[in-house]
């Protein structure tokens, strides 16, 4: 090991920066949050470092670097691009066995400044030694990601009832034990959903030796329309963590390997014509899974409050008292167009977008038809593949052009993404051509024609 991580505590301490320019700047910002008090030495200083020493509580000194300037600071940084400069203020440091960092240059520092992920009180380190600090920087960038920002409430929880625990639990393993089942538990759930004062109630009881609620959760998760890149950071925590699925037929199969592997998974996927699950009894069996204590995912196709039937599962999961989470999915419209290069805005083109369903009671045709042909206006149609012939028919009597552009994407997103072109008036007969089948969505509006100006190829898009 070349170095040897330490955090260091340098609330109220002096820390000597040499250097008044943008590098300096990016250093000083991080000794201010940690609590350091400035001394800024350069013959020029910037102005929004100024404002920082300023609002610090710091000192600038404008004049070139002199030895004594090190007195009395605890760090030392050097922060210019004078080479030797740097390479004095590194050997006075050193003389006076002061850590110093010299910007850039590994072989002048006693101290490196690591890639920094930053959930306060949880901080976390990374270092390449100097030798890639890129490298660092993008395993930093890998960490944000997959921990969440709220993640440093949990230590904050955890601070606040330390000592209680300690002293319930004088035994290590005991603690040990306690904590991961805090962290990985129902409680660390409602701390990171924000409800940080359930959290206390529950650790709290947890403590008092209460037995644990015996109801669980339940997650209502949107799983995008079929690209695994397109779940969001929550959706993919929260799958991790379920004990039961509960999926769709359009949930991917790559999306549903990414739930945590010993997780049960129940298929109730809905063909169109033949129910495989009714609805009452999906929400009945979420009911019936939280109530034995189990963290329930309900993964859905796309966003869940959009042709979703999540405000039902809700509505009943809240007639039973169950707590439950809605996670936002990528609703096929938005994963559909940008994969298709189709733009459902456009300052020329289309000033709303109107998401509707194709899905016709009774194959009558009950849509707002009258609404649906005013100019201007983009249209997509979920479910529509079996009413198209209708939809389009009316379309076009209610007033819209046979010309209008219309496109047909099939599995949008996935690796099987296929787009098809073309007007209202020979929708339904490209449906036939090419045995488009479901999931398709169908986009009406003049923005369909951006796709060809775009020069657009499957595949265009990262992923697929
Ligand atoms: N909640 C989902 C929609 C469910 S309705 C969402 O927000 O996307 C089901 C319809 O969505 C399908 O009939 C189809 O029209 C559309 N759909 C869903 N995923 C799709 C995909 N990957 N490609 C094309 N259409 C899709």
């Amino acid at each position: 090991m070349e170095f040897l991580p330490l955090f260091h505590n340098l609330r109220g301490a002096r820390v000597l920066v040499v250097g008044g320019g943008e590098i300096a700047l990016r250093k000083s910002r991080l000794l201010a949050d940690a609590g350091a008090v400035l001394r800024v030495v350069a013959p020029e200083i910037g102005t929004e470092l100024r404002e920082l020493i300023g609002s610090s509580g710091g000192e600038q000194i404008l004049r070139g670097y002199s030895e004594a300037d090190l007195n009395g600071c605890v760090l030392i940084i050097a922060a210019t691009d004078d080479e030797p400069l740097n390479a004095q203020v590194s050997a006075d440091a050193r003389q006076r066995c002061v850590p110093v960092n010299v910007v850039d240059a590994p072989a002048l520092c006693s101290v490196i400044f690591p890639a920094i992920v930053d959930r306060s009180p949880l901080v976390i380190a990374v270092s390449s030694g100097g030798d890639a600090p890129v490298l660092a920087r993008l395993i930093r960038a890998k960490m944000e990601s997959w921990i969440p920002p709220t993640y440093g409430h949990l230590a904050g929880l955890a601070a606040r009832f330390r000592h209680q625990v300690k002293k319930l639990l004088p035994n290590v393993q005991q603690r040990r034990a306690f904590w991961e089942e805090v962290f990985q538990g129902p409680i660390a759930d409602r701390q990171l959903a924000g409800q940080g004062a359930e959290a206390e109630r529950l650790l709290q009881a947890k403590i008092d030796g209460e037995a644990p609620p015996a109801t669980g959760e339940v997650y209502l998760v949107g799983a995008g329309p079929g690209d695994p890149d397109l779940l969001t950071f929550k959706a993919l925590r929260l799958m991790q963590q379920a004990d039961v699925v509960l999926y769709d037929r359009l949930v991917a199969p790559a999306i549903l390997e990414l739930c945590r592997r010993d997780a049960d998974r129940i298929y109730v996927g809905k063909q169109r014509a033949d129910h495989a699950v009714p609805q009452d009894q999906i929400n009945q069996q979420l009911v019936v899974l939280a109530k034995q204590g189990k963290r329930v995912v309900r993964l859905k196709g796309g966003d869940p409050f959009i042709f979703g039937r999540g405000g039902e599962e809700i509505e009943e999961l809240a007639a039973h008292g169950i707590p439950f989470q809605v996670v936002p999915g990528i609703t096929a419209a938005s994963g559909c167009a940008a994969y298709a290069g189709i733009p459902l805005t456009h300052r020329d083109y289309a000033q709303s977008v109107r998401f509707v369903t194709g899905h016709l009671k009774d194959g009558t045709s009950d849509l707002p038809w009258k609404d649906l042909v005013s100019p201007a206006q983009t249209l997509v149609f979920y479910m529509g593949l079996i009413g198209l012939p209708i939809i389009c028919s009316e379309l076009i009597k209610h007033g819209r052009s046979a010309d209008t552009p219309a496109a047909l994407i099939q599995q949008g997103t996935t690796s099987n993404q296929r787009v098809f072109t073309g007007t209202l008036a020979n929708l339904p007969q490209l449906v036939a051509e090419h045995e488009v089948h479901a999931p398709t969505l169908v986009i009406v509006g003049e923005v369909v024609t951006l796709r060809d100006k775009l020069k657009w190829f499957e595949g265009a898009q990262a992923g697929v």
